[in-house]
């Protein structure tokens, strides 16, 4: 067996991955192959041929001609992944503006302490291109953010976003969603973030708390500010991506408003809502009917576990008693559609991360029990997330982009046991060899 550091992949336009492991969960249509692992996967030839996967047949196809090959022995090679729920814009403010007690008000006001001082468009620029530039080095080829629209920074945010959407195109899939809490639906600048949104290719969000509030209340006016945000979003012909009920309180309880609220106005795009932790403390009987609810108005729901174990049960001086995340298993049971995805990055929010869908895999296994069997865990950060916001990654498709990684691990354990810090990344049939920046280019601004 070749040792994973001396592997070389080939510069031809040409080349085979002989005997490689893939999560049959990750591939776009069945292919005739060896029997399923206990891991779900099977062994592969894949033929890449001018930055395209050209075929995907049984081990054992190639070598026969005279293409390069690149003899895998087994190791598991994933498609690029998709990180489905961040925001690039407040990442890596942490050095400068921390969060002083590491709860959810804490982080909400140090944030807005940092973007009155320092969000312009070369600081913004530069900590988003950074994270852009660490998530394709680690594999990641579509990303949806969150982008923070309140008055006096929606045109400075969005003409970044527009500008990075365009420089990364082909190497990352970006998406923007207008986030602001839901009570600025109230004035004409909903109207307008709306446009804003619409104008640049973007996707319609918010968060389900008023604006000097955390999830625990609820506004008295919510169902009509919900109806608003779903006719504006219908009049642009916007999906929309919201934030909801990121709270340990039973008393969060928008999931089921929104869900009513999709039903009301016969939404016909596509809904989003991430995190829904608080679904995890309340009552049977109510988690039921929002579980239906969500069902019937054909919501997805964004699970994002590292930051929920990050923000959520925290209090001076006390140990958490609770993870924090959302019922994924019990809203998979029910046919909703779920994906994990990373959200903040060393911002108040999350100190934590390096926009690296690896190691949000890596940690949801753990966090939420993805495993035992794994199943088809591995989606969840990459077919699912790619489906929910229609982008091309995160499958394995013959005829399909080239963006693979390749892991030195030939089963899920040992792919979740390490930090996969070796993997190779292929973009288009070229291994990437950028690396990741350094921390020291952010602190150009001062
Ligand atoms: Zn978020």
């Amino acid at each position: 067996m070749t040792a994973f550091r001396q592997l070389t992949i080939p510069s031809a336009r040409r080349y085979w991955l002989r005997d490689a492991r893939v999560p049959t969960c990750l591939l776009a249509a069945p292919t005739e192959a060896s029997p399923r692992d206990i891991d779900g996967t099977i062994l592969v030839d894949l033929l890449i041929d001018d930055g395209r996967i050209a075929g995907i047949a049984p081990a054992g196809t190639a070598g026969a001609g005279e293409d390069p090959t690149v003899a895998l022995d087994g190791r598991h090679v994933w498609p690029t992944l998709v990180d489905m729920h961040t925001h690039l814009d407040k990442g890596h403010i942490v050095t400068r503006t921390q969060n002083p007690d590491g709860s959810f008000t804490g982080a909400r006001e140090s944030v807005v302490a940092d973007r009155i001082a320092h969000w312009r468009q070369d600081d913004v620029e530069r900590r988003m291109a950074f994270g852009l530039r660490c998530a394709y080095a680690h594999g990641v080829s579509a990303i949806r953010t969150h982008i923070d629209s309140y008055e006096g920074q929606v045109e400075t945010s969005w003409s970044v976003f527009r500008r990075l959407r365009d420089a990364w195109s082909g190497r990352i899939e970006l998406q923007g969603v207008a986030l602001f809490p839901l009570d600025l639906y109230r004035t004409e600048h909903g109207l307008k973030t709306a446009d804003v949104a619409a104008q640049s290719g973007g996707v319609l969000g918010g968060v389900t708390r008023g604006s000097h509030e955390d999830h625990r209340v609820l506004l008295d006016d919510t169902d009509v500010l919900l109806d608003r945000l779903f006719q504006l979003a219908t009049e642009r012909s916007l999906d929309v991506d919201l934030h909801v009920d990121e709270s340990g309180d039973p008393a969060a309880a928008s999931l089921g408003r929104v869900a009513a609220a999709v039903l009301r106005n016969r939404f016909k795009g596509r809904v989003v809502c991430g995190h829904c932790c608080s679904l995890a403390v309340q009552s049977e009987e109510l988690v039921r009917e929002t579980i239906a609810l969500v069902a019937e108005a054909g919501i997805s729901i964004v699970s994002l576990p590292t930051v929920n174990m990050y923000l959520q049960d925290r209090g001076d001086g006390r140990t958490p008693r609770w993870r924090g995340v959302t019922l994924i298993h019990e809203l998979r049971a029910a046919g909703i559609t779920v994906a994990v995805a990373g959200d903040n990055c060393r911002d108040p929010f999350h100190a934590y991360g390096d926009h690296d869908m690896v190691d949000t895999f890596r940690q949801a296994v753990r966090i939420e029990h993805l495993d035992h069997p794994f199943g088809d865990a591995p989606a969840l950060a990459a077919a699912v997330p790619g489906g929910i916001i229609d982008v091309s990654a995160g499958t394995l498709a013959i005829g399909g982009a080239a963006r693979l990684i390749l892991f030195n691990a030939r089963t899920l354990n040992e792919l979740v046991c390490r930090p996969q810090s070796d993997r190779v990344v292929i973009d288009r049939g070229r291994e990437v060899t950028d690396g990741l920046p350094d921390y020291s280019e952010l602190e150009i601004a001062g």
